[in-house]
């Protein structure tokens, strides 16, 4: 069997592999699961709550449910059921969270799937009210946009396929065609810090996840929380490999003169931290990816400016 034809012999089984794991399990094992509706916590409406000072905050008021972008192909974190369009992960319920602590049922939250490229965009022309999707807190974006949290502490990471064994870590990427998201941390790390590597950049993760079933890349780099979920669906196609190099601090992202709302946001993640909401949450979404709860990492309450 010459290459070409053993590339698409396996791109249909890898295809195959990926339906059945996520329909119904693969090979009579029991199907990766979601989160689990009756495992998520409830978030209690903070009625009567106000926020004047936020324009953001007001505009929703006056629509009556609050906008919000997020991911919608990154298992455990922000994943859209493409039967019933509903939306669900640890970002969703940091998400739905944030409506409840700022006075609107999450049940109305309208999301919006915006790639990694777009977010700032998105915050900053008003589509969106604010963002939750594996978003990395930076002095670049914050000249951009505005951040809340961070809410979790991620780390860049490499998935390759089961039967890779040159790559273990970023310092063997050499020659290597490696995939990641346009617009991301990682892709621009990967460029910066390690020039011998071959990148490639597309609009999302899963496309690079593609690509590497197809044997079109050798890697696909970000964070190792969203690279888990890919690979726990698949896990006798793909892995994720060696130690996470670098800090992924997950911010909320709000429009950047609103600090009122971005505030507001500080306040209610901590809320959540101390009732137990957001343990409550990770355990039913990012948490069956394997890795048990950590410690949140402290708010940055940044001066406004
Ligand atoms: N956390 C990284 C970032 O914000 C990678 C994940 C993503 O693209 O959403 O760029």
């Amino acid at each position: 069997m010459n290459r070409t034809i053993a590339a698409l012999v396996l791109a249909a089984l890898t295809s195959l592999a990926l339906l059945s794991a996520a329909a119904c399990g693969k090979e009579g094992s029991p199907p990766v699961k979601g989160p689990q509706p009756e495992q998520l916590p409830r978030y209690e409406v903070n009625r009567g709550f106000e926020l004047p000072d936020s324009p953001t905050w007001r505009s929703a008021k006056d629509r009556g449910h609050f906008v919000v972008g997020a991911k919608e192909d990154q298992p455990f974190l922000g994943e859209k059921d493409p039967a019933t369009g509903v939306y669900s992960g640890l970002d969703i319920e940091i998400a739905k969270m944030m409506s409840a602590s700022l006075g609107f049922d999450p049940k109305t939250i309208e999301f919006k799937t915006i790639a990694s490229a777009n977010r700032e965009t998105a915050l900053q022309n008003g589509q969106i009210d604010y963002y939750v999707g594996t978003y990395t807190i930076n002095d670049l974006r914050k000249k951009q946009v505005g951040f809340a949290g961070p809410y979790y502490m991620a780390g860049q990471s490499l998935l390759v396929r089961t039967d890779e064994t040159d790559i273990e870590g970023p310092q063997d990427l050499d020659g290597k065609i490696v995939c990641s998201a346009a617009g991301s941390t990682p892709l621009q790390r990967i460029q910066e810090e390690y020039p011998e590597a071959d990148p490639v950049a597309y609009d999302t993760y899963s496309v690079c996840v593609d690509n590497l079933l197809t044997l079109q890349v050798d890697a696909v780099t970000t964070d190792d929380t969203i690279l888990l979920g890919y690979a726990a669906k698949v896990p006798d196609e793909l892995k994720v490999v060696g130690e996470t190099f670098s800090d992924e601090p997950y911010g909320i992202g709000v429009p950047r003169n609103d600090n009122a709302l971005r505030f507001a946001l500080d306040d209610a993640i901590e809320a959540n931290q101390k009732n137990g909401n957001w343990k409550k949450a990770y355990d039913a979404t990012l948490g069956l990816s394997g890795k048990p709860a950590p410690e949140p990492p402290p708010i940055d309450r940044y001066p406004a400016g």
